[in-house]
């Protein structure tokens, strides 16, 4: 299961904080300001998300690398093509001559579309960007326990959205299995895995063929979060929005404008509240989660527009 939280407060701009439970690392979704963010939630990064780099989704990278210098392993930061050059300009633009070259790695993962992502690393202290592989899908990162994929959407430029989705795990029911534990749970789990209905198993010196205890067995499906940033309220984004996040657990959907102000919506290249509702209630998401809000609007305005997603979305 995954927990997330937004660490940015209402006037600032947008970051999100993904975990997994049981799990020592964080996940961090864009650099916007955010005063919540810790110094520890920081340094216990394992990967970073950042959708576009307009000023609101990475002006707080400074204070990423600021508490990241040091901690000797690799980070991972993924975004849209151009990612790896913006953030060689940034860390360039220190001074870092009293730096160890295994402070840090940082390996940036571009996004270039949906069949191909371009690895770099670059560490300090000249921050020279050296090509390192290619992955020929649309999975951005993954580790044992889940997987993020990417879609581009369009805000006049392209942004990056993102999935994290736990992998399903094969549970037993052994309490009215009538065995006890052992080895056999694994064979079994892998014989169900790998479609070897045939397979023997052997339980304290007895054999069955799997298929007869495939009813021991069932799948727990596996968490999701969405975090779909700065989008056009457009036809061409929501059906890539509908196909991606389809029933997804919980999405935090950008949600820019009160509805009064969809004409500055679609100028800018933005979403509004109740259209952002709309698509999640299409995209069937359990718990959608309006965020980023224009700076222009007070809490009072902000608790409007939030009541005006909810009084469209399905979905409390
Ligand atoms: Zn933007
Ligand atoms: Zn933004």
């Amino acid at each position: 299961m995954f927990l997330s939280e937004v660490k940015s407060t209402y006037k600032e701009d947008i970051s999100i904080l993904v975990k997994l439970d049981n799990h020592p690392w964080n996940y961090l979704c864009e650099c916007g300001e955010a005063k919540k963010l810790t110094v520890k939630d920081i340094q216990n990064c394992n990967a970073i998300f950042i959708s576009h780099t307009h000023i609101d989704h990475f002006a707080n990278f400074d204070a990423v690398i600021r508490n990241q210098i040091g901690i000797q392993r690799k980070v991972t930061i993924c975004g849209p093509s151009g990612i790896a050059k913006k953030i060689q300009s940034r860390l360039q633009s220190y001074t870092w001559n009293l730096i160890n070259e295994d402070a840090i790695t940082y390996e940036i993962r571009e996004y270039v579309s949906e069949n191909k992502i371009i690895i770099y690393q670059t560490t300090p202290p000249s921050w020279d960007l050296k090509k390192v592989g290619e992955i020929d899908s649309n999975i951005i990162f993954k580790d044992a326990f889940f997987e993020v994929t990417g879609i581009l959407l369009n805000h006049k430029i392209d942004t990056l959205a993102y999935k994290f989705k736990e992998y399903d795990t094969i549970k037993i029911d052994l309490d009215s299995s009538g065995f006890n534990g052992g080895k056999w749970i694994q064979d079994l789990k892998d014989a169900f895995k790998n479609k070897e209905k045939k397979k023997i198993i052997t339980i304290d010196q007895a054999e069955y063929i799997a298929e007869d205890l495939f009813h021991l067995l069932h799948v727990k499906k596996g968490d999701s979060v969405g975090i779909i940033m700065d989008h056009a309220a457009n036809d061409e984004n929501h059906s890539k929005i509908k196909s991606h996040f389809y029933q997804c657990n919980k999405v935090f959907i950008e949600s820019f404008y009160l509805e009064r102000d969809k004409e500055f919506a679609i100028t800018n290249f933005h979403s509004y509240s109740t259209m952002s509702a709309k698509i999640m209630n299409d995209s069937e998401v359990a718990h959608p989660i309006p965020v980023h809000f224009s700076r222009k609007y007070d809490q009072k305005e902000i608790q409007e527009l939030t009541e005006e997603f909810f009084s469209v979305s399905s979905k409390q």
